[in-house]
Order: C-alpha cells, then sequence, then structure tokens
C-alpha cells in the first residue's frame, strides 16, 4: 500500500506513541520521515518502508483547517 503524506499533514499511527499519544506532524518528507509526537512532541526518524505499515491514517493540513470553521462565503 503506497500512502501519500506531506509535510505539514498529521499521521495517525497503529501504535501509539509510549507517552499514549498517536498523532504525529510530519516534519520532513525522504526515504526516512521525520515526525514529531503531538502530544509529548518528541520527534523521531523512521524509514519510509516502515512507516507506511504502521499509518492508521493521513489527516492532510488542509483538511485540519477546515475544522476552524471558514464556509461563510454563501
Ligand atoms: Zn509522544
Amino acid at each position: 500500500m503506497i500512502v501519500h503524506f506531506n509535510c505539514g499533514d498529521t499521521l495517525q499511527m497503529k501504535k501509539k506513541h509510549p507517552c499514549s499519544g498517536d498523532l504525529f506532524l510530519v516534519l520532513r518528507v525522504g526515504s526516512d520521515i521525520r515526525i514529531q509526537c503531538k502530544k509529548c512532541g518528541r520527534d523521531l526518524t523512521i524509514p519510509r518502508v516502515k512507516i507506511e505499515s504502521s499509518i492508521k491514517k493521513v489527516i492532510p493540513q488542509n483538511e485540519q483547517e477546515a475544522e476552524h470553521g471558514s464556509h461563510s462565503s454563501t
């Protein structure tokens, strides 16, 4: 399975971080992916091949912004 995500996106992982957080912010994308735990703020680098199998859900950056409710353009 190929997972598409970019810097600034949030990844929900199947495996939780020791701090119990499961949401990670993507800091850098390459052959290795650098992500930061949104709960404790620690960052980790994971090889792309490994991370793809542990992603539960990708939350795109623009989708997070939509949460703020900017649909007042009628
Ligand atoms: Zn954490």
